[in-house]
Parts: structure tokens; sequence; C-alpha cells
């Protein structure tokens, strides 16, 4: 297991947008798993390579609480959206953090997997949200500029969940 150190908010790396994988290397096989391990360590259902200070349009996900079942989105492309939620969002790279954001309900993504084949997900509720926030790291956006009101602090609200 090799955790990557995560970037946070103020470190200018995530207000970049990543840049296309041509090619799977080793050297990638190894970041997508160590951007796993980095999310599972820290306890969050996702995390895009721009976190970990690598500008390449790779994100995981893991949104189920029973077993670990990661998702690799390589040049994840949104296809479809409808319908809407409003919830609390955080993110690995502003701990501690929380904010009320709107996203869709439903999310069609497509993406390559690690062997480069591509491949069509469908998500609602914690999934649609998880590929949305992570989708935006691709192009440097973080979810305090979808924040309606304002941050807080995740300890103030975590009995309102
Ligand atoms: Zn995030």
């Amino acid at each position: 297991m090799a955790l990557r150190n995560i970037r946070y908010m103020g470190d200018e790396v995530l207000n970049k947008k990543c840049k296309e994988v041509k090619e799977i290397t080793p050297k990638l096989l190894q970041l997508v798993d160590d951007m796993i391990d980095t999310m599972y360590e820290a306890n969050g259902v996702g995390l895009a390579a721009p976190q970990v200070g690598i500008l390449k349009r790779i994100v995981v996900i893991d949104v189920n609480m029973e077993e670990p079942e990661p998702i690799v989105l390589i040049n994840p492309v949104i296809l479809e959206t409808s319908g809407e939620q409003t919830g609390s969002e955080g993110c690995l790279s502003a701990p501690g953090k929380v904010g009320m954001v709107t996203r869709p309900n439903y999310v069609k993504v497509k993406a390559f997997d690690t062997d480069m084949n591509e491949f069509v997900l469908e998500g609602t509720e914690l999934l649609a949200r998880a590929i949305c926030h992570e989708c935006d790291h691709l192009d440097g956006i973080l979810y305090v500029e979808h924040v309606e009101g304002e941050l807080m602090d995740a300890d103030a609200v975590s009995s309102e969940e």
C-alpha cells in the first residue's frame, strides 16, 4: 500500500485543468492503486488525480459502505444528467468542512478503465454527486464554488445528516 500526499485548498494544482490520459503505463497503474489506497485511508468516497498533485484525468470513487468496490474513471465525460439533489458535500482537499451543494440526482458518464476499454456508468444520489464532484476536480473546479450559503465545520452539522 502506498499513500500519496493529499493537496489542500490553496494549492494551485487544484485549480488547473487536467490532461487526458493517452496510454496506460505501469506508472499510471501504480498511481491508480495509490489513489484508491489514499481515498480509503482518508475515509473519502472519491479522489481525483489533481488532489494528489497529478494533472491527469483520473478519478477513483467508492460510495459502497459495506465492502470496497472501487470505481476507476479515466478520461471521464458526463453524457447526461437529470433531476436534482441538494445535500451537504465535503472534499478531502478541504478537511473538516462541508457545504450545501445542489447536484443532478442522476448522472451518466463514459470513461475508460485501466485496460483502456470504454464503458458507461450510471449513478444516482451519492454516486451521481461523487461523479460530478470528482469530474469537476479535473477541470480545476472545487465544490466550494457551488456551495449555497457558507462553508460549515463538519462537526457542527454531522448530527443533521
Ligand atoms: Zn473533492
